[in-house]
């Protein structure tokens, strides 16, 4: 075995993959049961009941066996149809990058594109949908994480519902974070997974797919079958009396469950308050140590990620590379547009806890004035961060 060059973090800050419950990694130790052993069967179909339960929904989820990128091609593949027309609302890398997956499936992809430290608009989307009202189908990132911002989508659910188009909603860093339900926002397919807020590692997706979805997929003779990208076949799989396609990964189900007990059990709004309340002493804190957040507003600020502009001549690579050396602290970079022009600071799961607001804003504003970053105020970050935790103790 060959010895590791680096130590592990201390404080892995990062926007997911996260830091697990130390009872979700209890709980990956559990025995790997045969799949098809009834104690596993009626384990997969209690989990899935749990996820229902936390996604409030009327329906029964699916799980897929692979981390939520799974998630959301499947949905691309298996709803949109060679016909369809798709409106993809474009606020950041992910919402952007979907229209990858959809040009693959349907006839066009129409785009409503804004600056990526901005939100859509929910008129923009009525005004498209009018005059473009053949849309069939339209798809919007909840928490565009790149950008660390927040569509307003409860807003835009209700124009696509009154129109009669399906809404697909990439929700995988929202969910378990903030209050977010599938049937509320009128989601049709809403895709997330147990690796950001929930506080699980990365191998799952979870689905949550309205009745007038699942009717479109299975008119959609190009809906995989057979396939990894199937969402069909994964229907009844819940239920412990029907087979499953293939092994569902055993492991993940115990830690996806664990994960579920703890968010059900500590209660979801209690949850939402944790991370809220790090992420608001966070930004109080950088913006107090004269540091500028990459959202346009704080309103449209995501409670799990906290998205910080990266000063004049500091490359963002060294900084993250400094920040680990020097205090053992890891954050995430941008991605692709976003990619050297912010540093995120994560508040999912275990680690959207107040306290570590201080620790994130003292190793970020410690790194960058020992970069050379002048004029920093390390001691009015800290101070402004702890006010706004103490207000509520
Ligand atoms: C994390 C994430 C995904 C899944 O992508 P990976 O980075 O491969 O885990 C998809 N959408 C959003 C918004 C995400 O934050």
């Amino acid at each position: 075995m060959s010895k590791p060059t680096q130590t592990d973090p201390i404080f892995t800050l990062t926007t997911g993959p996260v830091d697990s419950y130390p009872a979700v990694l209890r709980a990956l130790a559990r025995p790997v049961l045969y799949d098809y052993d009834p104690a596993f069967l009626e384990h997969y179909e209690n989990v899935s009941r749990k996820v229902q339960k936390a996604f409030a929904s009327r329906t029964m989820p699916v799980i897929l066996q692979g981390e939520p990128v799974l998630g959301l091609e499947a949905a691309a593949a298996s709803l949109l149809a060679r016909e369809d027309v798709v409106l993809n609302l474009a606020s950041g890398v992910y919402g952007a990058g979907f229209a990858g997956w959809a040009k693959r499936y349907c006839a066009e992809v129409v785009e409503i594109r804004v600056p990526y430290n901005e939100v859509i608009d929910p008129q923009s989307v009525a005004d498209m949908l009018k005059a473009r009202p053949e849309i069939r189908v339209v798809a919007v990132c909840h928490h565009d994480t790149p950008s660390g911002t927040i569509n307003p989508v409860a807003e835009i659910g209700r124009i696509v519902h009154a129109h009669g188009a399906l809404l697909l909603v990439d929700a995988v860093s929202s969910f378990g974070g903030m209050e977010v339900y599938p049937d509320t926002i009128h989601a049709d397919l809403f895709v997330t997974g147990p690796n950001k807020c929930l506080g699980c590692p990365p191998g799952l997706s979870l689905l949550s797919v309205s009745d007038a979805a699942w009717a479109k997929m299975k008119a959609n003779p190009a809906a995989p079958r057979a396939s990894m990208l199937s969402i069909l076949d994964w229907e009844d799989a819940w239920r412990a009396d029907r087979p499953f396609p293939f092994t569902p990964s055993v492991a993940e189900i115990n830690g996806l469950d664990a994960a579920l007990d703890l968010y059900l059990d500590e209660g979801p709004e209690n949850v939402w308050r944790r991370h809220a309340l790090t992420a608001e002493a966070t930004r109080a804190g950088i913006l107090a140590a004269g540091l500028k957040l990459w959202p346009a507003s704080e309103a449209i600020s995501s409670p799990t990620t906290t998205a910080v502009r990266v000063p004049e001549g500091i490359d963002e690579a060294v900084l993250r590379k400094e920040a680990r050396r020097r205090y053992g602290v890891v954050f995430s970079s941008g991605r692709g547009e976003t990619l050297g022009k912010l540093t995120r600071i994560g508040h999912m799961g275990p680690t959207a806890r107040p306290i570590y607001a201080p620790i994130a804003i003292t190793a970020l504003v410690g790194t960058l004035s020992a970069m050379g970053v002048a004029g920093l105020d390390l001691g009015a970050g800290v101070t402004a961060a702890m006010a706004v935790i103490d207000r509520d103790l």
